[in-house]
């Protein structure tokens, strides 16, 4: 299926440093029939990845990951940049080029057993999305598979995700 959102998506050279092509997404979310399309995909893949929760990536993934969760009736979770969440958390450190991030998650997001789909606009190494895998099989919980707007082919995201059912919509 041709998907309008990849027509939409724009890119920014040189942002936010030298070198780096950055897939601006934000014409897809302007564009209402782009977006419910896309949210359509969404939908229908993290119910065919048979989810009880949907977790999104701060922050372009909290912007896909909500209509899924209200579309079927599923809790909404979130991974976070440090220091954002107000009640208990659990973090998890990764990699970046230079240095290391971390995410948070509230302890009480996961349950044990809960089967949890992960949702962000784009993957590029994989490094925050493996990070939120983890996070997530550490409060107990299981990946479902992850759900992604873009992937960028070129790098080796989907190979750091390869223990996981991954779907992206839109290929570079
Ligand atoms: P990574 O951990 O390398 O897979 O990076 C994924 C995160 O960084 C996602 O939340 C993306 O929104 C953002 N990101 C990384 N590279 C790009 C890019 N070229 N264009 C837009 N967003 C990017």
């Amino acid at each position: 299926m041709d998907l309008q959102a990849k027509t939409l998506i724009r890119d920014v050279p040189d942002f936010p440093k030298p070198g780096i092509i950055f897939k601006d997404i934000t014409p897809v979310l302007q564009s209402p029939e782009a977006f419910r399309q896309v949210e359509s995909e969404m939908i229908a893949t993290t119910q065919q990845f048979g989810a009880t929760s949907v977790l999104g990536i701060e922050s372009r993934g909290f912007i896909f990951a909500a209509p899924i969760a209200t579309a079927l009736n599923l809790p909404l979770i979130l991974a976070r940049k440090l220091g954002k969440l107000p009640y208990k958390t659990m973090i998890q450190e990764y990699s970046l080029e230079y240095g290391t991030a971390t995410i948070e998650m509230h302890e009480d997001s996961v349950n044990p057993g809960d089967k949890v789909v992960i949702v962000d606009d784009l993957i590029a190494t994989g490094g925050t999305a493996l990070a939120s895998a983890q996070l997530v099989e550490k409060l107990g919980g299981t990946v479902a598979g992850f759900c992604f707007l873009v992937e960028l082919s070129f790098l080796p995201g989907r190979e750091l995700l390869r223990n996981y059912p991954v779907k992206s919509l839109i290929k570079y």
